[in-house]
């Protein structure tokens, strides 16, 4: 079986950030406008995450969790929560809208068909003074792609729409970090754009100043900007999984605001949207 046409269309593979989803109307704005490049002949790949719905979602079930280092202890009933809200809720959500306006959009998180395997994250965390291993429970990262399934639905027309966790080799299953996961499948799949949707205008000089929106940089100029800390938080597995699509094949990367729809129709024409990564 062929998989892989050299002379097919050009992919596309949105990363689309829980903060941009913030409402419905903004969601079909943007499934809207994604499918508007669909139109245009792309193929187009979808990873999402849910990190705010997730958050109501353990609150609702009064789940309370340990944050090490910033991350997520995710026990197997957090896990379970987690997986609902991300293939119940989220994905079959988007998967819905893009149905209606005219797409035939398929819902997937890595397990399926084995397109992400997972490995359980090893921490360490500082206890009085020494680094010593602590358990994160079901957080993952991503240890090999597969994108055969990914390669077979866009040759049938089909938008995957995928959720951020995936299993290990022996079943287990894992949270992703929603950029990372976007990240290594856009490089497997040679993505030729890969645009991570989040709520800013793309990366700042300085992050409450959209004024200093920086529109070009290159891969090795970003860790200057990680050590002094111009980028922080959600923005640092953003840069990271850019550094990994493009390193693994992606051949563009690029950060657009979600929650200006109207940027994700200019990506494909000439304009200087969002922050553009260049190798
Ligand atoms: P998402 O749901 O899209 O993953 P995150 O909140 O995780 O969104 O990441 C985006 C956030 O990163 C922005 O809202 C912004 O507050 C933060 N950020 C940190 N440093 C920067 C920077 N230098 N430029 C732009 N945004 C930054
Ligand atoms: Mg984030």
């Amino acid at each position: 079986m062929e998989l892989e046409d050299p002379e097919s269309k050009p992919v596309l593979l949105f990363k689309y950030g829980g903060n941009a989803m913030s409402d419905d109307r903004l969601k079909k704005d943007v499934l809207k406008n994604i499918g508007k490049l669909k139109a245009q002949d792309c193929d187009i790949v979808i990873v999402h995450g849910g990190g705010p719905f997730i958050k109501q979602a353990l609150n609702e079930a009064r789940i309370e969790s340990e944050f090490i280092d910033g991350q997520r202890k995710t026990t197997p009933e957090a896990f379970e929560y987690v997986e609902m809200t991300l293939k119940g809720k989220v994905n079959s959500h988007l998967v819905g809208l893009l149905n209606g306006l005219g797409h035939k959009a398929v819902g997937l998180s890595g397990q399926d068909g084995k397109t992400i395997i997972a490995s359980k994250r090893r921490h360490e965390t500082l206890v009085d003074g020494k680094m010593t291993p602590v358990d994160l429970g079901q957080v993952g990262d991503v240890a090999y792609v597969n994108p055969e399934l990914i390669y077979l639905l866009l040759k049938n027309d089909f938008i995957p729409v995928i959720s951020c966790t995936a299993a290990d080799e022996f079943g287990v299953g894992y949270n992703i970090n929603g950029d990372m996961f976007a990240g290594h499948l856009a490089g497997a799949i040679g993505a030729d754009e890969y645009v991570v949707l989040t709520d800013v205008d793309g990366l700042m000089k300085d992050k409450n100043d959209p004024a200093t929106l920086i529109s070009e940089i290159q891969l090795a100029d970003l860790k200057m900007l990680v050590d002094d800390g111009t980028i922080q938080g959600g923005m640092i597995p953003k840069i990271e999984s850019c550094e990994i699509a493009l390193n693994k094949g992606a051949k563009k990367a690029r950060i657009v605001n979600g929650t200006k729809p109207g940027q994700i129709q200019k990506i494909a024409g000439v304009f200087n949207i969002g922050t553009n990564i260049k190798k």
